[in-house]
């Protein structure tokens, strides 16, 4: 410890004496025991930042912040809490792209993930090392998910499975699951991953694989951050594709397109279209979204938006859009030639609407990070840093018309139009790629299940309580019409709500006991309202 703070206070930090941290209250002694103390602000630009995310909707106050400059400056934190009678509690904060308070830490300490990046003694491109004889990356759990990309890409490789924002963090996403149109395929991230170096909430320091402390590996994958710190992941690599045939497809009805979307992700084998795209999402379009709306990218001309529109107002105000890609070139894929004859197929044999067809040519890592360019448009007019009520559900596959029929078409559709503020996203994915004996939880009756992002902003006055009372009225919805949802970055008030409504009895159980394991103080990321007192 002592080690990595030398290193820190001589290196990254140009003025630790700023940052150096008055103790105020008895946990901070015991820091300053520890050798931690400078590393740690207490000042209100620190705590403020650590108390708000992404979400803007919940303000969840953090006593500190540990600016960790290595693994064992959380280690150390995380023992410093565990030893007291009355444990202070700790979070690991990614990029604070939750949109609840899940990586809060009221009263407690916000590990800033970032730190060991930025203080490591190094710049942030010595925590992402790549093997290519054993085609893996080794990324620090404060890496974001671009920069994972970029140092592959290097290489001529590629992780498969991805978000579609890259700009989270690696422990971020695999405290929830990671997931993006690649997952019918690959899996979400959590199912891409070969060993991990976890801190526990005891401070222990573990590498775990499914190999070695399975059963550590698998609580933390999906965790929600209850079971240990990431501190590293290692991500298996394939060959890289050089581009990407980007495809824009718009319906008139969900039946049409998820009947598409299941073919296309080989739910019905044999189909002239299954397994030809390498990416498969899909969105509903309302007629009046405007710029937050269609904040996720820029793909059409003018003279499209309005015949799209227009489709959208015969179409009783509520489009689909099939969005799907085809990668080629690069070492290992096919080139040109050949994925002119896949779309070829794919745009004769899929049922859109004729002529709302749209197809651009982009590179593979433009094509990945393409949600950022809406990101910048949106900073650009002051609407990025705004509530964002998200609502992400999962429900099995033979209840998605039910849903749209409500959802899409009822729920979202009242009080005059005024349509939901942000992109509606709905995409299957394939069972058997997810792993039931991770922590993620998922619909697990059907085959098939569905993804659906109801990623909104709060950008007028009232908007934040209508929108948070229609999210309440879609859960309602769903209990009365008996469709088994269960939220997707899940967010609920109280213990009982994740017992009943999201672990279920056998997976509370099992979840339950990874905690008394792991984190038996329950120290760890108490901003999700899981545990809130020891086991
Ligand atoms: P944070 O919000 O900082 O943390 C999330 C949780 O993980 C907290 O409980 C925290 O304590 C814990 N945690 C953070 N780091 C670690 C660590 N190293 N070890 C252990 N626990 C840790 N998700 C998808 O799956 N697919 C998408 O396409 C997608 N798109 C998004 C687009 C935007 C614009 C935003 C804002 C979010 C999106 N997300 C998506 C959600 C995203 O996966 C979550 O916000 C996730 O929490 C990652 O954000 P973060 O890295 O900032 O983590």
């Amino acid at each position: 410890v002592l080690g990595c703070f030398l290193q820190t206070v001589q290196g990254a930090r140009a003025d630790a004496d700023a940052l150096a941290w008055t103790p105020a209250s008895p946990f901070r002694d015991e820091l300053r025991d520890l050798g931690v103390a400078a590393l740690i602000r207490d000042d209100a630009e620190a705590t403020a930042l650590a108390s708000t995310d992404f979400g803007n909707v919940t303000v969840a106050p953090a006593a500190a912040v540990l600016y960790p400059s290595c693994p064992a400056d959380i280690a150390a934190l995380l023992r410093a809490s565990c030893a007291r009678s009355s444990p202070f509690p700790v979070s690991a904060r990614g990029r604070g792209h939750s949109v609840r308070g899940q990586a809060a830490a009221t009263d407690g300490v916000v590990v800033d993930m970032p730190s060991l990046g930025r203080l490591g003694g190094g710049s942030t491109a010595s925590r992402l090392s790549v093997s290519v004889e054993g085609q893996y990356i080794d990324a620090g759990g404060e890496q974001l998910w671009v920069d994972v990309l970029h140092a592959a890409l290097a290489h001529g490789l590629t992780p498969r499975s991805w978000t579609d924002y890259l700009h989270l963090t690696v422990g971020g996403t695999l405290s929830n699951a990671g997931i993006s149109g690649q997952a019918f395929r690959h899996g979400p991230q959590i199912s891409n991953v070969q060993e991990l170096d976890v801190i526990t909430g005891l401070g222990e320091i573990v590498t775990c694989s499914k190999e070695k402390h399975a059963d550590l590996f698998d609580a933390v994958l999906g965790g929600l951050g209850q079971f240990g710190v990431i501190t590293r992941a290692r991500i298996p690599l394939i060959q890289a594709p050089a581009r990407a045939r980007w495809v824009r497809l718009f319906y008139t009805g969900a039946a049409p397109l998820t009947g598409d979307q299941e073919r296309l992700i080989g739910v019905d084998l044999g189909t002239a279209v299954s397994g030809l795209m390498d990416y498969v999402e899909g969105s509903v379009v309302l007629a009046d979204q405007g710029q937050v709306g269609s904040w996720r990218s820029s793909f059409f001309s003018e003279a499209d938006a309005a015949r799209i529109a227009a489709l959208a107002e015969e179409a009783g105000g509520v489009l689909y859009c099939l969005e799907g890609a085809l990668y080629y070139g690069g070492a290992a894929l096919a080139g040109e030639s050949d994925v002119d004859k896949r779309l070829e197929v794919l745009l004769r044999e899929l049922r859109y609407a004729r002529g709302f067809a749209f197809v651009q040519d982009v590179s593979y890592a433009g094509f990945l990070d393409r949600v950022r360019d809406g990101e910048l448009k949106l900073r650009a007019a002051g609407l990025w840093d705004v509530p964002h009520p998200w609502l992400n559900l999962f429900l099995p596959r033979s209840r998605v018309l039910d849903f749209a029929a409500g959802v899409f078409h009822g729920i979202l559709r009242r009080d005059g139009g005024t349509g939901p503020m942000g992109p509606v996203l709905v995409y299957p994915m394939n069972r058997d790629r997810w792993d039931g004996n991770t922590s993620a939880v998922f619909p697990e009756e059907e085959e098939v299940f569905y993804t659906v992002g109801i990623l909104r902003s709060a950008v007028s006055e009232g908007d934040l309580g209508r929108l948070e009372e229609q999210n309440e009225e879609i859960l309602r919805f769903c209990e009365e019409a008996g469709i088994p949802c269960v939220q997707y970055l899940p967010y609920y008030a109280g213990q009982a709500g994740w017992e009943k409504k999201h672990f279920g009895p056998a997976k509370w159980a099992r979840f339950v006991e990874r905690k008394r394991k792991y984190d038996p103080k329950a120290i760890l990321s108490r901003g999700q309202r899981i545990f809130t007192s020891p086991l």
